[in-house]
């Protein structure tokens, strides 16, 4: 019987044009659609820019522009980029819209009139210099739960728990650096806690007949959440605020992540109206019909917990299933702009690379579990090159000559046993492909599609056609093997046919045959005329990949992405009197720029800075400006240091765990206290304007820092 479902991918926020780490997941959902609709079930794919709240309200401000017309733009961009990666939404929309308003505040004043909203007056942080309350986002400081610096205020990317902002360990405001004050502010809350045993009855398969609702993994991590107690979740806003106004609270607005995920219902309710599709035969509690939720592990949270509890809240179904994917590296590395692998889906189309090559890559390595991906730029080119050119089109550029030439195109009526017992073989292996796409393993997919087309070549080479092709008495053997060959070739068509969409349809066309399910690929085609054959794809060119690379390199400095915590470093070197105003809207980087004179790289390498891990931190008797700190320092071993920046650290024994940067070939001092051997950085104009520089999770004690 053929399935309904309804399917979405995380929104993209729309304050920026989208990168290969936001591709991951999507191209994860669209092969999993492309997948079941193979498979005969009616699948509805819906998505939307997520286009509300401060971020993009100060992007628009920036831009001089109203929001509208900011989120219009973005949208544009994002739907471009979507449509040359062959996604195949059956509506994609914007939070920003009618349906949405609607939805939002239908669930909203069902929550209200089930007794789970609450008013309460709380105190939040509001930045004194830019006069507003801030968002979470706009704040940041040490993670209270495990103490890593510079996270954002409402979750750690370091641990993943979430707090409020008031939570964080020396708050500072992102947009002018200021320390936050608190004010008092009504606030209102979605009383969540409400909902405990409802979410142990759905992760615990109660409304799927019993099947999880995600990932092992991604329970557990629910679970322990659940286990740690739920806390009630402040869903309003002050104005200023792009969004939606809450209704009878005027000058409040729903938080961003209210009626983001309700914009999967709105995409879905706009699709409605355009098809005649009901609404509610998807979304009354008691549908028989599946909603399944792609979402990326940073969001596991909102969408485990408090939708769910929001749905049932309001009177609707909860999703049948959430499937988080991981984290995109590049080059085993975080993204990097200096490193040019900060790369937009727009930048790696104009450097000429295919669409489906990095389809083809993701699914290669993507399971059902939510693991990150790397995308190594060489390995990506191998594994293109080898795999999808070099196995799979080479069995058609290599056989469908030879049928044109001798055959007037057409395949051998039947297989010899060789062929038969051969081809029985490669689609035993095909049996449970629509299995494996169905529990989102498409890396044991590709594992198939290597598998069956080695056992083709193998056999293609063993038989050797073009010798066959010189010996007129070998016709029929030349036929065996050239239909054998294109079957394959077809078979695997089919196998990829969710992955590589626009490439699989050139395939159809040049088979003269259709392939619209999974079955469709298993039938033979025996004696069937097929057209010439033409270059499905080409290989990789490094200088594609390289031009991508560079590309994303110029765009340093020029990228419409927020500028990170303003750093106090740049007056260290300069001046005052030069420091340009935080208005300026240039990333901090560039404002060294102008720095007086310049120094060669030579100069730069005489220094020899390292990371060292404080292994001690205490006051120094006798004197009021000096601390004195032990550092481990990897090879190096164990350092001394003093360092001038007492009246800017009060507890200096909170310092020890920390990561420093330190001069490890300054010439040693011998002080009033000891030795002091290196010197410890810190940026500021002194006294209590001090800050100790950091370096992230990972940093080996004595590594350099070049
Ligand atoms: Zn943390």
């Amino acid at each position: 019987m053929s399935r309904r479902l309804l399917v979405t991918h995380a929104l993209p926020y729309a304050n920026g044009p989208l990168h290969l780490g936001h591709m991951l997941g999507y191209i994860q959902t669209d092969i999993w659609v492309r997948a079941q609709r193979m498979m005969g079930n009616e699948v509805h794919f819906v998505a939307a820019d997520d286009a509300h709240g401060t971020p993009i309200m100060l992007a628009a401000e920036k831009a001089g522009v109203s929001p509208e017309v900011f989120i219009a733009e973005i949208r544009a961009g994002h739907e471009a980029d979507f449509s040359d990666f062959h996604f195949s939404f059956d509506h994609y929309h914007t939070t920003h819209s009618e349906e949405n308003r609607e939805l939002a505040s239908l669930i909203y004043t069902r929550l209200r009139a089930g007794g789970f909203i609450a008013n309460r007056t709380i105190q939040q942080l509001f930045d004194p210099e830019k006069d507003m309350f801030l968002p979470d986002r706009y704040i940041k400081g040490v993670c209270p739960n495990c103490g890593t610096p510079d996270q954002y205020g409402d979750n750690c990317e370091n641990c993943g728990a979430t707090y409020a902002p008031t939570d964080l360990i020396n708050p500072y405001s992102v947009m002018s650096g200021a320390t936050p004050v608190l004010r008092d502010s009504e606030h209102y809350f979605f009383e969540l806690s409400k909902f405990e045993p409802l979410l142990r009855d759905w992760f615990g398969g109660k409304f799927t007949a019993g099947k999880p609702v995600a990932n092992s993994g991604v329970v557990a991590k629910l679970m322990e959440w659940l286990d740690g107690g739920l806390k009630d979740w402040d869903i309003s806003r002050d104005a200023p605020y792009f969004g939606f106004p809450i209704p009878d609270a005027p000058g409040k607005f729903f938080y961003v992540w209210l009626d983001a995920p309700v914009g999967y219902l709105a995409s879905f309710k706009a699709l409605c109206h355009q098809t005649g599709l009901k609404f509610d035969d998807f979304l009354s509690p008691d549908s028989t019909a599946e909603m399944h939720h792609f979402i990326g592990k940073d969001i596991i949270n909102f969408h485990g917990l408090f939708w769910p509890a929001m749905l049932h809240g309001a009177q609707l179904r909860t999703p049948t299933a959430l499937h988080v994917n991981g984290y995109l590296s590049i080059n085993g590395a975080k993204m990097s702009k200096s490193r040019g692998t900060f790369i937009k889906a727009r930048t790696y189309l104009d450097a000429g690379l295919h669409p489906e090559f990095l389809r083809y890559y993701f699914a290669t390595m993507l399971s059902d579990a939510p693991v990150d991906v790397d995308l190594d730029l060489k390995a990506f080119e191998e594994r293109v090159n080898s795999h999808l050119i070099g196995k799979w089109v080479n069995i058609a550029s290599r056989t469908a000559g030879f049928v044109q030439k001798y055959f007037d195109g057409r395949l051998a009526d039947h297989f010899d046993a060789e062929e038969a017992e051969i081809w029985r073989f490669i689609e035993s292996h095909y049996d449970d492909v629509s299995k494996l796409y169905e529990d989102g393993e498409f890396a044991e997919v590709t594992r198939k599609f290597v598998l069956i087309a080695d056992v083709i070549n193998g056999y293609i080479a063993a038989k050797a056609p073009w010798l066959m092709a010189k010996d007129d008495s070998r016709r029929d053997e030349l036929q065996q093997v050239c239909t054998l060959a294109l079957n394959g070739f077809r078979l695997l068509a089919g196998l990829l046919k969710p992955v590589l969409p626009a490439t699989v349809a050139a395939a159809e066309q040049f088979l003269a045959a259709p392939i619209s399910n999974f079955d469709d690929a298993r039938r033979t085609l025996f004696g069937q005329t097929i057209q010439p054959f033409e270059s499905l794809l080409s290989r990789i060119d490094p200088k594609h990949v390289e031009a991508m690379v560079e590309a994303s390199k110029e765009s340093l400095g020029t990228s419409s992405e927020p500028v990170v915590a303003p750093v106090k470093a740049a007056s260290v070197k300069k001046p005052k009197e030069s420091s340009k105003p935080m208005s300026d809207s240039k990333p901090a980087i560039s404002d060294t720029a102008d720095a007086t004179s310049t120094i060669s790289i030579d100069d730069f390498a005489k220094l020899d800075l390292r990371i060292g891990k404080v292994t001690a931190c205490e006051f120094v008797d006798g004197s009021d400006k000096l601390l004195r700190f032990e550092l481990d320092a990897g090879t190096l071993g164990k350092r001394q240091i003093f360092s001038g920046i007492r009246a800017a650290y009060a507890e200096p024994e909170k310092l020890v765990g920390r990561n420093v940067v330190f001069i490890a070939n300054l010439a040693p001092r011998k002080m009033r206290f000891g030795l002091s051997e290196g010197m410890i950085l810190s940026a500021g104009d002194g006294g209590s304007d001090l800050f100790l520089l950091d370096a992230d999770q990972g940093a080996a004690p004595g590594a350099a820092v070049r």
